[in-house]
């Protein structure tokens, strides 16, 4: 662990950890408001990501952009990273060695940060956070709470991409993080 994140993302930079250094033209830190009140994880770059080296820029990027822009949240207010920080080859979901070696990072970027809610995007982000046990299909739409966070666990925007049915749920799950945020005074 250490205590700057300009530091945490400098060690992700040079990281050779797992396998997925290897073909990586950038590392995708995670980027947004060291403040923020609500972070977003999902499961790791995909082609347009891996090419700017910043979080959710491709196709799913652009529909969490109008989710943001039909909820009244600002990206610039919230935090947004992924399990892991290289691209798997063919976007296919990391192994499970691949996201155990990065997941230190992340925590840290949690301890940094200091999220009051965390919004879980899709299985991969769900399952390497609260455990294998949870699934998005039972678990999506409810408040998970553990040590001082409270986690929501939602469809991935790419699952979206490919089911449009989802969208209702999908908005609904953050319609409920938005009205939690406005409650308690969180930066939205
Ligand atoms: N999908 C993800 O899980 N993360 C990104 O950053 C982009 C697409
Ligand atoms: Fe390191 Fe994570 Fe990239 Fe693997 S995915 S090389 S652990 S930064």
């Amino acid at each position: 662990m250490v205590d700057n994140i300009d530091e945490l993302e400098n060690q992700v930079k040079n990281c050779n950890k797992c396998d997925l250094c290897n073909n990586r033209i950038n590392t995708v830190f995670g980027e947004g408001n060291l403040n923020a009140d609500i972070m977003f994880i999902g499961e790791g770059p995909g082609a347009d990501e891996d090419k700017e080296g910043k979080p959710f820029v491709g196709k799913a990027g652009k529909l969490m952009d109008q989710a943001f822009i039909g909820l009244g949240i600002k990206r610039e207010n919230v935090y947004i990273a992924n399990i892991v920080k290289c691209r798997p080859p063919n976007n296919r979901t990391p192994l499970k060695n691949e996201a155990d070696s990065c997941l230190d990072y992340l925590r840290n970027q949690v301890v940094l940060i200091k999220p009051k809610i965390i919004v879980l995007l899709g299985n991969t982000a769900l399952k390497n956070i609260l455990g294998d046990t949870y699934s998005i299909t039972s678990s999506r739409g409810k408040w998970i709470k553990m040590k001082e966070i409270k986690y929501m666990p939602t469809f991935h925007p790419a699952a979206l991409l490919r089911d449009e049915s989802k969208k209702i749920d999908f908005w609904n799950d953050l319609k409920q993080v938005k009205k939690e945020a406005e409650e308690k005074g969180y930066l939205i």
